[in-house]
């Protein structure tokens, strides 16, 4: 911002409040103004070159609304601060930032090496449209760590991991895989949605590229489709240069607000990170639930890394139950008056589903009995929250046998 200030010493409360923003160049306004545009005209045939050879040699110079606004580069500037990477671009998803970052980094022939738990839409890009491509996926037990030397081929470029991953929630030893991956020459990526940019830090632990569904936390109001790929300064030519030949970019309107939300993430994130964590326990206490599989808790398997390499818990976990029939689990569910049923998370409303995972994964064995559901705690009353599940888990065991 203005006035010299020095962002790297800065804490991240206040980076979220203030990177990416310049109001002194938009005439004093706190919030960039909404760039809508297509054609930008140049006044002479030198200006037109000019920036176009500006723009080609990384300075955020406007030359086609695609290739970025000032509107793209607020929030893309303040996501690559956060996260702690050189750059980032934004995407109109969080799938197509995933798919584009794989894209950027893989080629016909190449092996790819991705965790077990991954987000399902990711398993199926690989298993669909980068097969076709001639790229072939192994998928790996999350908890691997450092054994991942073993399934490294002279040909895998890629690895590709997902913590907490989605669904299940196994916490993955970054920095030994990090390392272990970058002595073969390969690189290392990172879906970071669940810890959003403020609770990991990908860079300072060695991945990358890192992942923003930013859907999720960063637009924090389920109003938004959005994504972002934030890389390191070494990988930042290949990706820039494989996502504006694919032409992706995403629309002004969504820009703008994801970047008004982001200003709020760090205060969000904290009460998501209260509740979540009363809900959890609470949750720990109920004859209904076998487990609790959120990080944050110390009887976690994950406990200890999370500890070691993460700066906080988001909002969303999973909980086994006991060996209910479908017909109690539905019970459940549907008489629930504030958690809804629905995909997506990181708003401000909780959320509870089934997860129907059990049958994709391939490189491990399930270890669930009971049934999975997968919620989201929001920022409401946490009394509140918990009187509709202790009604929810009560409707469960009146229909149980
Ligand atoms: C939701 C999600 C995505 C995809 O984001 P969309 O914006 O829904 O396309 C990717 N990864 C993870 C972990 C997600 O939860």
């Amino acid at each position: 911002m203005s006035k010299k200030l020095d962002s790297s010493v800065l804490r991240d409360g206040t980076k979220v409040v203030v990177s990416g923003r310049d109001p002194k160049r938009f005439g004093g306004m706190v919030n960039p103004p909404v760039y809508h545009v297509s054609t930008v005209l140049a006044e002479t045939y030198d200006q037109l070159k000019s920036r176009d050879q500006e723009e080609e040699s990384g300075i955020q110079k406007m030359t086609y609304g695609r290739r970025g606004t000032p509107t793209s580069w607020a929030l893309e500037n303040a996501v690559a601060e956060l996260e702690g990477g050189y750059r980032s671009l934004t995407f109109p998803s969080g799938l197509s930032a995933v798919t584009g970052a794989l894209l950027a980094f893989l080629k016909a022939g190449d092996h790819l090496l991705m965790t077990d738990s991954v987000y399902g839409p990711t398993r199926r890009f690989c298993n669909t449209i980068l097969k076709r491509f001639g790229v072939e996926t192994t998928y790996y037990d999350p908890l691997i760590g450092a054994q991942i030397g073993s399934l490294l081929r002279s040909n895998t470029t890629v690895v590709y991991t997902e913590s907490p991953g989605s669904h299940t929630f196994e916490v993955q030893d970054i920095p030994a895989i990090s390392k272990i991956v970058h002595t073969h020459g390969a690189k290392i990526m990172m879906d970071n949605t669940w810890a959003s940019p403020l609770f990991f830090k990908p860079f300072e632990h060695g991945v990358d590229v890192s992942i923003q569904a930013a859907t999720k936390y960063i637009v924090g109001y389920s109003d938004v489709m959005l994504g972002t790929v934030t890389s390191t300064k070494e990988a930042w030519p290949e990706l820039r240069d494989c996502i504006g030949d694919m032409g992706q970019c995403a629309g002004p309107d969504d820009l703008y607000l994801a970047q008004r939300s982001f200003r709020s993430m760090a205060v969000r994130l904290r009460q998501h990170q209260e509740n979540a964590l009363f809900i959890a326990k609470w949750l720990q206490t109920r004859t209904e639930v076998q487990q609790v599989l959120y990080p944050a808790l110390p009887e976690d398997p994950g406990h200890e890394i999370w500890k070691r390499d993460f700066l906080g818990a988001s909002g969303l976990f999973a909980f086994e139950l006991q060996p209910f029939s479908e017909k109690a689990i539905v019970a459940m569910l549907d008489g629930m008056r504030l958690f809804g049923m629905g995909y997506s998370w990181g708003g401000f409303e909780s959320l509870l589903i089934p997860e129907n995972v059990r049958n994709i994964r391939t490189a491990v064995p399930w270890r669930f009995e009971g049934p999975l559901l997968r919620i989201h705690i929001g920022l409401e009353d946490v009394e509140d929250l918990k009187d509709d599940l202790s009604d929810g888990l009560d409707r469960l065991r009146s229909l149980y046998g």
